[in-house]
């Protein structure tokens, strides 16, 4: 397998640590909000390594945080933390917005066919390790106290700029906001392992700890996560490219500095997507989500394919209109995998010989635009009978996790039908009575369960989607 390492900036044959187990950590999200299709582009990257990884045999384990306290507004040292923000905007407290949210996460996953990793670890659940953590630092003197918060001393960590290749002078010069100007630093790029109440007295989260009552930051989450169920040594790190500078960057020095050896061997990172505004964000009113697609009436699984078709190391700009050619081709896709006949012998040797295609594109940095290319060979390949292509796409569905071969269901349960017929009878009438809200929010109702409305000259039929 080769990989594009961020940390050597080369594309490289990865090598695991211990023989074929491979450790994988990914960064979790920050369960303030619901995550935009842009977070979850990172996610279906990381989904698609770790299941190209077993499909090539290596017994993978792959961890994740899911990160509920101590992630500022800034990713400098500076702002609210999200989840306090969160809980102000929907009077609620951190711990029911975290929860709403973490599983909100878990129904775009299963939505996209995500799969969980087997560990997922809460950072407010780790405090007393990273208290651990830090106290070994500063007694090391890698981290120091100053105006009541710990620091990490940056001038003490080997190659602090290696992973995100930044120049340290276009850091300073005090106009970015990923180094904070603080008086309390020795350096301006250091950062705090620990908040005290002296910075954020309203912050409701907050632990006893020997520099007083406070609250962890947030890089040392993933580093103490990553060691406490991954242990010493890494393969892969994982995460959006804003996670180079300054919160990879971080979990680097200090994971070194905490275990006296070299961490983590290979750094991958996924390009963003990108709205036409140029940047997708959570804080414009209405953000992209997955249940807002659904709501527009398409498979999430659309969005899926929509991002394979490109490279996870390309940026990718997302559009109402592009999604819309992506769900005309995936649509054709399906229902031309659905109607080969599976009955018939399997050709193995054929099968072996685009199974070998597919790892080659896998194999070279996830090409998945490449392995899609090749799943349309097999569906064009006249030698091959039917049942032969099912099988050999049912194989890379394995990974692709398009469901090609998941027949959907057409059936509605007669409860449901019952439903959508009454429905479909109070909408008729609200139109007659020219109660358009009423009508439409009857059929956004209908449509958030997977029903869409079709209105005809001969009245109105459903279909589902
Ligand atoms: P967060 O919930 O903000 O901590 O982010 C969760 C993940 O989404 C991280 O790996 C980020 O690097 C990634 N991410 C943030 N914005 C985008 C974007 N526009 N496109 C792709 N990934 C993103
Ligand atoms: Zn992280």
């Amino acid at each position: 397998m080769k990989l594009y390492n961020t940390l050597t900036k080369k594309i490289e044959e990865f090598i695991p640590f211990e023989d074929n187990k491979v450790r994988i950590y990914t960064c979790g999200p920050t369960v303030y909000n619901y995550a935009h299709i842009g977070n979850l582009r990172t996610y279906i990257f990381e989904d698609i390594l770790e299941k190209g990884l077993r499909y090539l045999n290596y017994d993978v384990i792959r961890a994740m945080n899911i990160t509920d306290v101590g992630h500022l507004t800034s990713d400098a040292d500076t702002g609210e933390d999200k989840m306090l923000q969160g809980a102000q905007r929907e009077g609620k407290t951190v711990t029911e917005i975290a929860e709403f949210y973490t599983e909100a996460f878990f129904k775009d996953m299963e939505d996209l066919n995500i799969k969980k990793p087997e560990i997922i670890e809460k950072a407010s659940d780790n405090v007393d390790l990273y208290i651990k953590m830090i106290q070994k630092m500063i007694d090391e003197d890698y981290a120091y106290i100053s105006n009541g918060n710990v620091y990490f001393d940056i001038s003490k960590a080997k190659d602090y700029y290696k992973l995100s290749g930044k120049n340290p002078e276009d850091l300073f010069v005090g106009v970015r906001d990923t180094v904070e100007l603080d008086a309390a630093k020795r350096n301006p790029a250091d950062f705090v392992l620990w908040f005290t109440l002296s910075k954020f007295e309203n912050h409701i989260m907050k632990w006893d700890s020997p520099w007083g009552i406070g609250y962890p930051g947030w890089h040392i989450e993933c580093s103490g996560i990553s060691y406490k169920t991954l242990g010493e040594h890494l393969d892969i790190h994982c995460g959006g490219i804003d996670n180079i500078f300054p919160h990879h960057t971080n979990e680097i020095a200090q994971s070194e500095a905490y275990l006296g050896h070299k961490w983590c061997n290979y750094w991958c990172h996924g390009a963003h997507l990108n709205d036409n505004s140029g940047k997708m964000s959570k804080s414009k009113g209405e953000f992209l989500t997955v249940s807002l697609l659904k709501e527009k009436g398409y498979n999430p699984l659309i969005y899926r394919y929509f991002c394979l078709n490109s490279h996870y190391r390309n940026s990718l700009i997302f559009s109402f209109e592009s999604l819309d050619t992506a769900k005309i081709a995936y649509n054709k896709l399906k229902n031309k995998v659905l109607s080969l006949n599976r009955v018939g012998n399997i050709d193995y040797q054929f099968k072996s010989e685009y199974q070998n295609k597919f790892k080659e594109a896998l194999e070279n940095d996830l090409n998945t635009s490449l392995m899609l290319t090749v799943t349309y060979d097999v569906l064009k390949d006249d030698r091959l009978n039917d049942a032969t292509k099912f099988e050999i796409i049912k194989d890379f569905d394995t990974v692709l996790s398009l469901d090609l071969t998941k027949e959907v269901d057409k059936k509605v349960s007669d409860n449901l039908e019952q439903e959508i017929l009454e429905k479909i009878k109070l909408r008729t009438e609200a139109k007659k009575n020219k109660d358009f809200e009423k009508a439409d929010a009857i059929r956004n109702e209908l449509l958030q369960k997977g029903i869409r409305l079709i209105d005809t000259r001969e009245g109105t039929t459903y279909e589902i989607v």
